[in-house]
C-alpha cells in the first residue's frame, strides 16, 4: 500500500531516509527549516511549514536536532499540530529525552492522532542503505501496520513497549556507544603515549575480538585525523545530557556517562561540535 508521508528535517539523517520511502514508491512530502536545493532531494515534493506538510501526509515523521527542534515543527505557529486529527500517526525519530517523549506522547495523544515515539540506532551509512535499527513505542498494532515505512528505513524493528520504551531505549544505545567511543579514544592514546603506532593499534584492535562495526567505521577518521561528521559530536553531548538527567530522575548509576559528559562538554567548548563524535580522541590527545 502506498502512503501519503511528510517528513520534517533533512539532516544528515532524515534526508537519505525521506529519499529511500520515496524510492519505495511512498508519496513524499518534505519540510525543512533552511530551504533546500530542489537536485539535493529528487522525487520530494517541498512544503513551505510543517502544516502543509501534515495538511497532505497521514504518516508524519519528525527526524529534527532535539526537543526545541521537535517543538518548533510540532507546536509552532505553523507546526503540525494544527492539523493532528484522528487518522493521522506522528513518529518522532529524533533522539530525545525520555521525559520530552512522555510528555510529547500525551499531547499528541490529545489531538486524536497516534503518536510513535521511534529513535533508530544507526548513522550515516546505516541511514543511506536503508539499514537502521528502529527502537519503536507506541501502540503495537500501529508499529506493525507501519512495516511499509519501517522497512524502507530499517534492517530491523525493534518493539520496546509503550512510549518513552523506544526513547530509552536509545539512551541506553548511546550511553554504550559513548562509552565505546571513549574507551577506544583511551586506548589509542594510551598506547601512543607509550611508543606505539596509532596504525599497529588499529590493525590490533580491528583485527582480534574487539573489532566490531563502531571501530571500522570510525577507523579512516581517526587515520585521517579528519572528523567529517556521520554523528556529530554537539549531538552525542546531547544525548549524555538527556541520558545522565534520566539515571538522576531513575536513581540509578550510570558513572560512564557522567564522565563522558564532561569529555564532551569539553569539547564543545574547543568549538569541535560539529565534528563527528570520534573526534572526542583530540580531547584526550590535548591532555597528553
Ligand atoms: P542534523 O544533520 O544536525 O540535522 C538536524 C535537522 O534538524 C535539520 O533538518 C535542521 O534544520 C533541523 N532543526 C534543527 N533545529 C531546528 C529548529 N529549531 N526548528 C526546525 N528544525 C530544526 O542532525 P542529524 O544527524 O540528522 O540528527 C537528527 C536526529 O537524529 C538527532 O536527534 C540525532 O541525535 C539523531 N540521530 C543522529 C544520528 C547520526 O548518526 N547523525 C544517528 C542516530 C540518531 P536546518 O537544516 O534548518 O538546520
Amino acid at each position: 500500500m502506498k502512503l501519503k508521508v511528510g517528513f520534517a528535517g533533512m539532516g544528515i539523517m532524515g534526508k537519505p531516509m525521506a529519499l529511500n520511502i520515496a524510492k519505495a514508491g511512498h508519496v513524499v512530502t518534505v519540510y525543512n527549516r533552511t530551504p533546500l536545493l530542489p537536485e539535493s532531494i529528487p522525487g520530494l515534493t517541498v512544503a513551505g511549514t510543517p502544516l502543509d506538510l501534515a495538511h497532505t501526509s497521514d504518516v508524519l515523521l519528525v527526524m529534527v536536532t532535539d526537543p526545541a527542534a521537535a517543538d518548533h515543527v510540532i507546536w509552532g505557529e505553523d507546526g503540525m499540530a494544527h492539523a493532528l486529527a484522528p487518522g493521522k500517526t506522528l513518529i518522532n525519530m529524533s533522539t530525545v529525552s525520555p521525559a520530552y517523549t512522555t510528555e510529547l506522547a500525551a499531547k499528541v495523544k490529545a489531538t486524536g492522532a497516534v503518536f510513535v515515539d521511534a529513535p533508530v540506532s544507526g548513522s550515516k551509512p546505516a541511514a543511506q542503505q536503508g539499514a537502521l535499527v528502529i527502537l519503536a513505542g507506541g501502540p503495537k498494532d500501529t508499529i506493525e501496520a507501519l512495516e511499509p515505512i519501517f522497512s524502507c528505513l530499517g534492517r530491523k524493528v525493534v518493539y520496546c513497549g509503550e512510549a518513552p520504551r523506544g526513547t530509552m531505549m536509545k539512551m541506553s544505545i548511546n550511553l554504550l556507544l559513548a562509552s565505546m567511543m571513549s574507551g577506544f579514544a583511551e586506548m589509542l592514546t594510551f598506547g601512543q603515549a607509550g611508543g606505539l603506532s596509532r596504525e599497529a593499534m588499529l590493525d590490533v584492535v580491528l583485527s582480534g575480538p574487539l573489532g566490531c562495526d563502531l571501530f571500522k567505521i570510525k577507523e579512516p577518521l581517526i587515520t585521517q585525523d579528519k572528523y567529517l561528521a556521520q554523528f556529530p559530536l554537539k549531538h552525542m553531548a546531547k544525548d549524555l545530557k538527556f541520558v545522565t538527567d534520566t539515571a538522576c530522575e531513575l536513581r540509578c548509576p550510570a558513572p560512564s556517562a557522567f564522565q563522558n559528559l564532561q569529555f564532551y562538554n569539553q569539547a564543545l567548548a574547543k568549538g569541535m561540535g560539529e565534528l563527528d563524535f570520534s573526534a572526542i580522541i583530540q580531547v584526550l590527545e590535548a591532555m597528553l
